[in-house]
């Protein structure tokens, strides 16, 4: 079936008792054995409700695996895969994760006796030379926040397999419906559905899916002991998002496409990245494992104050943290979602002081630009 139908199919199935053609939201803590002898499906809702249930295979589907797992936010996601790692341990990470994933890496897993390298993934061999013998997974995002660095996920693989790893890929940048990295030979997919998944900037969530029965068994254990589970409410959102997620992506990424070749040509520009832009580094490998180059892009207009001056002119986008939503919102990671870098780790991994990124939304492109336009002018 066609990613299309599948977004459909997926996050519209009928309720037996009533017919009903959405997933009923089932407000219940607890849930009623049938008799001393049987018990049903569910008891305690931290372990398990019918509601997140049917989000958990809806995400499941879309990303080609078979377990599904809901969070309360992409962190709690991300933490509920990296906790089923053991004192011992070591993972190679790549330098270009998300702040949050990198304070987790740098400032908890430490001082549990969980070690980590940070590598750059662009260079693979750099990848296989940190690998130790008690590595135990590599961690990709692709493409990356906010520079969007591109990882060659079947060449990450090929090494995972080698030294018997296993990978895990965030894939919150692109979602399923762009990108579907368990297809590519991952093991586990890890997404903030804060972002292009639930799209409406209204709810936080977190999912996992993987396609290997050991490790989901360890991922459910950790799931239900810690519990952060994402309740039924924000699951139901999540499923209603979910439902627009093909033209979102599909309208957002032609608008960004175009916005990125905009400000290509602009000369108070001094940096695009962008993985639909033919010159970006990674774009052929990026275009052998995506479906478009996505709806996130940032530019660089030289220094802090003349990002200052930008989005102090734009009008249209939102100023604020977070990306994919129906509206556009532009961000300055320094201050924002990597203020937990300091300066060199910022130049290191390429946040350079000028910086800014910009998640496309639905609005019409043609005002974008001209917003930008004016923007651009005051610097
Ligand atoms: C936002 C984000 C996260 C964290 O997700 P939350 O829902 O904010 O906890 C993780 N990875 C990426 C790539 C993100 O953009």
């Amino acid at each position: 079936m066609s990613d299309w139908t599948d977004l459909i199919q997926a996050t519209t199935v009928h309720d037996p008792l009533s017919g009903a053609i959405n997933t009923p939201i089932q407000l219940s803590s607890t849930f009623n054995q049938k008799s001393w002898d049987e018990f049903g499906q569910f008891d305690y809702a931290r372990s398990g409700n019918p509601t997140r249930e049917a989000g958990e295979q809806a995400i499941a589907k879309l990303e080609h695996g078979q377990y599904g797992y809901l969070y309360s936010t992409g962190m709690a996601a991300i933490s509920g895969v990296l906790f089923t790692l053991s004192v011992g341990d070591h993972i190679v990470v790549s330098k270009k994760v998300y702040g949050g994933t990198f304070r987790v890496v740098e400032d908890i897993l430490p001082r549990w006796g969980i070690t980590h390298d940070f590598v750059d993934f662009s260079d693979l061999e750099a990848v296989e030379h940190a690998i130790q013998p008690n590595t135990k997974a590599l961690y990709i995002e692709t493409p990356s926040n906010p520079v969007l660095s591109i990882t060659d996920i079947k060449g990450v693989v090929a090494i995972a397999k080698r030294h018997q790893l296993i990978t895990i890929a965030d894939n919150t940048f692109l979602s399923p419906f762009l990108q579907k990295p368990l297809d590519l030979g991952v093991d586990v997919v890890v997404h903030s559905a804060t972002k292009f998944l639930a799209g409406h900037s209204d709810i936080l969530a977190g999912a996992v899916v993987t396609n290997n029965q050991t490790l989901a068994d360890k991922i459910y254990f950790i799931q239900n002991a810690v519990g952060a589970t994402l309740g039924v409410l924000d699951t139901w959102l999540l499923l209603r998002g979910i439902k627009t997620l093909g033209v979102r992506m599909t309208h957002s990424s032609q608008s960004a496409q175009k916005i990125a070749d905009y400000l290509l040509q602009h000369d108070k520009v001094t940096r695009v990245l962008y993985p639909g832009l033919a010159r970006h580094p990674g774009h052929n490998i990026h275009a052998i494992q995506a479906k478009s180059g996505g709806a996130v892009l940032s530019f660089d207009v030289g220094s802090e104050d003349n990002a200052r001056k930008v989005v102090s002119a734009l009008t249209i986008p939102a100023f604020s943290v977070s990306l994919g939503a129906v509206e556009s919102i532009i961000s300055y990671p320094p201050k924002m979602s990597h203020a937990e870098l300091n300066p060199e780790e910022l130049a290191n991994t390429g946040i350079t002081p000028g910086l800014l990124r910009f998640s496309v939304g639905l609005e019409d492109v043609a005002d974008l630009i001209a917003d930008l336009e004016h923007a651009l002018t005051l610097i």
